[in-house]
């Protein structure tokens, strides 16, 4: 018999953003064509540049970052992020409960590895940002999808999560603003899973890495400054707001009901020390970045670049006979449904190929983001109005003959 290389640990572990369909747009590239790659949320390549004092501040300090820092973190990049969660309001804060990772991917697996026993369940949003799913079986547990309604604006269906919680929830994840939706979240919807959470005794964990992301003046609330009788874990980081999604830079902050945290905070201590810590050199750049200028905000305001490319895709979206999308409230991207039966489509993974080879566009089906049927794909909406408009009227041309019944 044949070793075989792979764990069995990556059972049911995937990553689809990244996985056969970019192979397949990789491919096309390698004979010499262009690809208009729709499929990931990396601004700087869309000519989103890095606001200057962040990448000033990095270079600056750049032989200060020679060594090893603290596992959690540089000590004034985790004051500056402090001082952001107090003026948020967030409850129960404490430095030494800040810790700052590669990226918030890199400390969503560590949350869920220091969590998670086998046969755990987490409750996670369904459309989600399948790292959180993947995360949770790399750990042992059992990823459980709560709906959210495309009809209500994408908001969770508290009613469903409630009815998944089962003796083995350990918590909820919430991404707020969401990642493929767009949905930000009412105080209503999050006080009602803070209801869910309070009762059943779980841990939030709010991703919010898409937090100053967002239009029309949506407002929005961190779940973790309503209540102090939850635990919370919330999210966020350069890679988005700041545009500099290379510096592999987020951060984690704990907070609200601390009593009893102490095994988990254990936990993430010893993850955290065994990689022994962050890219350093970039963390001298969370400082200027929370305390400077927020630059977003001249792109998402109604004449900016973002929000402008935003409306234009819903426009055009909605006019293409067979898809339709509600306007994002924040983030990136618009979660585009499709109609099935006109277009006869039962593999979404193969219709994103089919467009793909026809089109030289790259999306990414809905079912990657965990959606269990194969009726929707996400479109990224960062590349100027010009190859938006060129990309939706390839579309709009491709579904023209599209398998029409
Ligand atoms: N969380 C969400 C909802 C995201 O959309 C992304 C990236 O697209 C991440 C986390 C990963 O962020 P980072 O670049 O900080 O690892």
């Amino acid at each position: 018999m044949k070793n075989t290389f792979k764990s069995d640990k990556l059972k049911g572990v995937c990553y689809d953003i990244r996985g056969p369909v970019l192979a397949a747009a990789k491919r096309i590239e390698e004979q010499g064509q262009k690809v208009l790659k729709l499929n990931i949320g990396n601004p700087a390549p869309f000519g989103f540049d890095a606001p200057d004092d962040i990448v000033r501040d990095v270079v600056h300090h750049i032989t200060d970052a020679e060594g090893y820092c603290d596992s959690k973190g540089i000590y004034p990049a985790r004051v500056a992020i402090y001082q952001y969660y107090q003026k948020r309001k967030i409850k129960n804060l404490n430095i030494d409960n800040i810790l700052i990772g590669n990226g918030v991917s890199e400390l969503i697996v560590m949350t869920m590895q220091a969590l998670l026993n086998d046969g755990d369940e987490m409750l996670i949003p369904a459309p989600d940002y399948p790292l959180w799913t993947a995360a949770v079986h790399l750990s042992g547990g059992k990823a459980v999808h709560y709906l959210c309604d495309e009809n209500n604006d994408w908001a969770p269906d508290v009613a469903d999560m409630e009815n998944k919680i089962t003796e083995n929830t350990r918590g909820i994840v919430l991404i707020n603003p969401n990642n493929p939706t767009g949905a930000i979240y009412t105080k209503q919807q999050l006080l009602a899973v803070i209801d869910l959470a309070r009762k059943h005794d779980l841990i939030v964990f709010s991703d919010e890495i898409y937090e100053l992301i967002r239009y029309d003046d949506t407002p929005f609330t961190s779940i973790a400054a309503l209540a102090d009788d939850v635990m919370f874990v919330t999210f966020n980081g350069l890679s988005k707001t700041y545009r500099v999604a290379g510096y592999r830079t987020g951060w984690m902050v704990i907070s609200g009901a601390l009593e009893g945290a102490d095994d988990y905070l254990d936990g993430l201590n010893i993850l955290s020390s065994m990689r022994l810590c962050a890219n350093v050199p970039t963390q001298y750049g969370i400082q200027s970045a929370l305390g400077g200028k927020q630059s977003i905000y001249d792109l998402t305001a109604a004449e900016g670049r973002l929000n402008q490319q935003r409306q234009l895709a819903h426009e055009m979206i909605n006019d293409i006979p067979g898809l339709s999308t509600t306007l994002p409230k924040g983030a990136l991207y618009c979660f585009v449904k499709i109609d099935t039966e006109r277009f006869n489509i039962t593999d979404d993974e193969q219709f994103i190929l089919d467009l793909l080879i026809a089109k030289h566009i790259l999306l990414v089906h809905g079912t990657a983001f965990n959606w269990p049927e194969p009726n929707h794909f996400r479109l990224v909406y960062l590349p100027q109005v010009t190859v938006l408009e060129d990309a939706l009227s390839r579309l709009k041309d491709f579904l023209r003959d599209y398998r029409q019944n």
